[in-house]
């Protein structure tokens, strides 16, 4: 049934940086979060939009296919949008316009532009040129989407304000100090958008308005110019936003967003969705809405955020394949408006076989199971990744290696052939193990993903295993064929 009590949207994040899917993936992937309950997309294409002109560069290393960002083709992108029209998902196109910039200003181009000339996260709002560029940003975003009623101009987490010359004498001079700072730049871009989109709803992330008094954001009168989205991505135990936020929010703003998360809110480099945490999320969500949506003027809806990087250069974190599931249970759970057995059993459903427990210890002759959602044969290879993982980590790290086979050992071909006998069987056998799981993971990551994806995710998470599984075997072999020759240290000549 549904919950009408807290908003009517319900946006799913598609977050694209580091790992656009190709398009057949989203001609399952929009049907099907259609069918859980989701009303929209709030779509972030980063570095995977095909800006064009001015903004050509941002689409990474144009004559490089292989560049670590791989803009989708223009024919591509047009036809996620009309996929996700023919499921009538509303469109929400998010594009950020103060930090999170590295996207933009890892390019030698627009280093000027950087707050700070070493990190490439921040713009700063005094330079003449910022501007002139947000609103290329904008204007080929807003093209490129037609009929559109939302737009998100993100402007979380900026790091690093007031700190160049000309911003520090801003800051000085300024009534408000860097909440001044912030709100001029914010009202700037907003302002932009209002005059010539003038039918367009601007959103922006809460996190840097949190702090910031309400007479100072009424005398901005910002709730004419934007929504915010408070986000907010913590377990129930350390969720905190309160009462006291809510309001203030409604003292300012007409309508109010939310954001929980479903992926990427966990471990910077989490493969696999800890589902009962981000359910958990959901569950705080609407304890914190039954208890201050009194005082919420009027919620619009949730954004449920899957992020796939924690930024532009950190390590890929949980996949979208790997994270339906999650999805698929915090979507529930936030509809039911609460998490029970009957949640649990109708998400079994719609994925075509139960969710499998993180921390359940399968045998390597368990079958993989089997589901029916878009992309679940990558779900269950990074499920067998993790098993795998954790048996690597058992043996490089154990006992076992570090008394009869660590490198002074080797270096000195001091073994004992007994226990060399003992450590190879297991060694083949694993590396046999995640030779075969490199190749399935391959073959279906190769369904879903471009080529640099699969390139970054294997080099990271699967090479380095393969590689020293092959040299642990490689000197077990060696000393083994010296066992027979050698007595101590001192190799005996033949
Ligand atoms: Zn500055």
């Amino acid at each position: 049934m549904e919950n009408l009590t807290f908003g009517t949207q319900r946006l799913v994040h598609l977050d694209l940086k580091g790992a656009p899917p190709k398009i057949n993936f989203f001609e399952k992937f929009f049907p099907f979060i259609k069918d859980i309950g989701a009303t929209g997309i709030l779509l972030e294409w980063e570095d995977t939009f095909p800006y064009a002109r001015e903004l050509l560069p941002i689409g990474g290393l144009s004559n490089s296919a292989q560049a670590t960002a791989a803009p989708y083709a223009v024919e591509e992108a047009r036809q996620i949008l009309d996929l996700a029209g023919d499921c009538d998902l509303t469109i929400v196109p998010l594009v950020q316009t103060f930090g999170h910039m590295e996207f933009v200003l890892k390019h030698e181009q627009w280093r000027a532009l950087r707050e700070v000339d070493d990190y490439p996260s921040s713009m700063c709002p005094s330079n003449g040129e910022t501007m002139p560029l947000i609103r290329s940003l904008i204007k080929q975003m807003v093209a490129f989407h037609p009929g559109i009623q939302y737009f998100h101009i993100g402007c979380d987490e900026v790091w690093h304000m007031g700190l160049c010359p000309s911003c520090v004498k801003r800051v000085h001079s300024h009534k408000y100090g860097k909440a001044g700072l912030y709100l001029d730049h914010i009202v700037e871009v907003a302002q932009y958008i209002k005059d010539n989109y003038p039918n367009l709803k601007i959103i922006i992330w809460d996190d840097m308005l949190r702090n910031i008094d309400v007479n100072v954001l009424q005398d901005y009168y910002v709730g004419n110019l934007v929504e915010p989205m408070v986000w907010h991505y913590n377990s129930p135990e350390t969720f905190q936003l309160g009462a006291a936020l809510w309001e203030k929010y409604s003292n300012v703003f007409a309508k109010v967003w939310g954001a929980s998360a479903f992926k990427g809110a966990t471990s910077s480099c989490q493969v696999v969705p800890a589902t009962k945490y981000h359910v958990g999320n959901q569950l705080a969500w609407l304890r914190e809405l039954s208890m201050h949506a009194g005082k919420v003027v009027s919620f619009r809806g949730m954004a449920f955020t899957g992020w796939s990087r924690f930024d532009h250069y950190a390590t890929l974190c949980e996949l979208l394949p790997c994270s339906v599931p999650s999805l698929c249970l915090c979507m529930k759970t936030w509809l039911s408006g609460g998490y029970s057995q009957e949640t649990n059993d109708c998400v079994i459903t719609v994925l075509g076989g139960d969710v499998i427990d993180p921390d359940s210890v399968r045998s390597p002759a368990t079958p993989l199971p089997q589901f029916s959602f878009p992309g679940w044969q990558i779900y269950v290879g990074f499920e067998k990744l993790i098993s795998v993982r954790g048996r690597y980590k058992n043996i490089v790290e154990s006992d076992q290696l570090s008394t009869w086979l660590n490198q002074w050992q080797i270096a000195n071909n001091y073994t004992n052939p007994m226990q060399i006998d003992a450590i190879l069987p297991a060694i083949s056998e694993l590396l046999g193990e995640v030779c075969g799981l490199e190749n399935y993971l391959k073959s279906n990551l190769e369904m879903v993903f471009y080529p640099h994806t699969i390139d970054e995710l294997l080099g990271t998470l699967v090479l380095p295993i393969k590689r020293r599984l092959a040299q642990i075997k490689a000197d077990c072999e060696t000393q083994r064929d010296l066992g027979c020759r050698v007595r101590g240290h001192k190799r005996i000549p033949l």
